[in-house]
């Protein structure tokens, strides 16, 4: 094996990336080294593209960058006996630590130590990535490599939609980003009853109802009262999924909300933001922040939703050969795009 690789680094404290030879990485007794065959680009891969406040204060440049993968296993640390070399995966990008009380009670996503690849370790956006055994997640062959690299937000998505009961529910989306469209078709396919989805953004509310059965709301011009009406809903939405970090969209989705509704929150208002308590506390409302993917019911469920007919495909947009790569990030940093996959085979 060559002992170069391409990557995508975080080279210079600048808005951009590069790409450069990198080593490749040397694992250790426990870790595997995979060959990336595909890659997703993440909103968070667009922050530290941009170098962002939030980018500056987190990411250690020079770093490869990159998060959402799959390729093939193609060495196995000495202590690694239950893979083997070939096999297909990607994997969970947050390394946890084995010492918290929240790991040490298997609630490894909620490891306060936690470190992601391509954010405080090197990443995925490379040839070759050193991963943890344990962190490996083997792909079936009705799983292709272009879901692969996208079950890091599918999981955001699965977990997000999981978090409560939605069987016969109606359910309010708001923010139709690929993660929200992806948790509405996963709403629809684990039995909501109507899924309603918010964004000002007609592009992607287009998006929506071409993966999704569901009903687009463009709330700039679109009142939800009224297709809460059209769709003959009395009281209000079951259960809400914030995934746009918008205020307004919080407020809102609080309003549209039965008595006894529950949130779930993945999307992140940017700083503080004022909230209207006492209309959650009156309308006795459970709210339930989100991060990340449980590691590993998250990844089981939703393999196991894809091999049952869940179909995401539609929601990647563009495929770039990783020389395109500036094509594929000025594709998401239009706002226009859904999932934009990286081919580095
Ligand atoms: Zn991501």
């Amino acid at each position: 094996m060559l002992n170069t690789m391409k990557a995508l680094e975080k080279s210079h404290p600048e808005q951009g990336l590069w790409m450069v030879d990198a080593p490749v990485p040397e694992i250790g007794p426990d870790d595997v080294l995979i060959r990336v065959n595909k890659t997703g680009i993440c909103g968070t891969d667009i922050h530290i593209w941009e170098w962002d406040d939030w980018a500056q204060r987190t990411v250690p440049a020079p770093l490869i960058t990159g998060h959402e993968f799959a390729g093939e296993i193609v060495e196995l640390g000495r202590n690694v006996t239950d893979l083997q070399i070939g096999q297909r995966c990607s994997g969970e990008g947050h390394l946890i630590g084995h010492h918290s009380r929240q790991s040490r009670a298997g609630k490894f996503h909620l490891d306060p130590e936690t470190r992601g690849i391509g954010v405080n370790e090197q990443g995925a956006f490379a040839e070759y990535l050193r991963l943890p055994a344990f962190n490996v997640v083997t792909l079936p062959d009705d799983v292709p490599d272009d879901i692969g690299a996208i079950l890091d937000p599918l999981g955001n998505a699965v977990h997000t939609a999981l978090s409560f009961d939605l069987v016969g529910e109606d359910v309010l989306i708001t923010g139709a980003g690929p993660i929200g469209i992806m948790a509405a078709a996963v709403a629809r396919h684990v039995g909501a009853r109507h899924v309603v989805i918010t964004d000002i953004n007609p592009a992607r509310l287009d998006l929506a109802a071409r993966v999704a059965d569901v009903t687009p709301v463009n709330v700039a011009q679109q009142d939800l009262r009224e297709v809460m009406g059209q769709l003959r809903m009395t009281e209000g939405f079951d259960v809400g999924l914030e995934m746009s970090g918008n205020q307004q969209a919080l407020d809102q989705m609080i309003e549209a909300l039965v008595m006894g509704g529950r949130v779930a929150l993945l999307g992140v208002p940017p700083g503080k933001s004022p909230v209207d308590w006492s209309r959650i506390v009156f309308k006795a409302i459970t709210i339930k922040g989100v991060y990340g993917r449980e590691i590993f019911e998250t990844w089981y469920k939703m393999i196991a939703m894809l091999q049952n007919g869940l179909n995401v495909a539609d929601v990647i947009t563009h495929r770039f050969p990783v020389a395109d790569f500036a094509e594929g990030f000025a594709a998401m940093r239009s706002g226009q795009s859904g999932k934009v996959v990286l081919n580095w085979a």
